[in-house]
């Protein structure tokens, strides 16, 4: 019976803790927030993520580390970019840019995250990679809840509230 296994077109919720397997750092957990709840098989989810818990029952716990392959990709060096300093100087009126720094440009296509790697007086280094490319990621999940996807969520592509609709 595929609707008691995380299979896709099933609606999931799942607590989950992601270490670095070589430290054991957490960089994100859902520990004391609502579990995350995902459409599975439509892509909303890192590749590793999705593959390692199918077949999982309600209750089950699995862990496993991904290579950044099945997980947020290798980084880019072409995804480092050298911005005038100038084009701050709004943005610097209200706040002091550091190294470290994670900022979101407008770009084109959208809103862009980025990480500030250097600063000079003339230039800002932006990292647009995720912040957690070219990692291994060890996650432990453990699946809370499953139930069918309706065909309204389906037909969108993504979870809507708890019977399916929209709110
Ligand atoms: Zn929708």
């Amino acid at each position: 019976m595929t609707e008691n296994t995380v299979s896709n077109n099933m609606v999931a919720s799942v607590h989950y803790k992601g270490t670095l397997p070589e430290n054991g750092e957490v960089f994100d957990s859902s520990e004391g927030r609502e579990p995350l709840t995902f459409l599975v098989g439509h892509k909303q989810m890192i590749p590793g993520f999705e593959e390692e818990i199918m077949g999982a029952k309600i209750g089950e716990t699995r862990e496993f580390t991904l290579s950044s392959d099945r997980a947020y990709g290798d980084r880019d060096n072409d995804a480092v970019m050298e911005i005038p300093r100038e084009q701050f100087a709004q943005l610097e009126q209200e706040a002091t840019l550091e190294t470290g720094m994670q900022l979101v440009a407008q770009m084109p296509h959208g809103p862009s995250p980025f990480t500030i790697t250097s600063l000079t007086d003339d230039t800002v280094t932006a990292d647009f990679n995720h912040a957690l490319a070219g990692q291994s990621l060890t996650f432990s999940v453990e699946i809370v809840e499953l139930r069918a996807a309706s065909e309204e969520e389906l037909a969108h592509g993504h979870v809507h509230g708890p019977d399916g609709h929209h709110h």
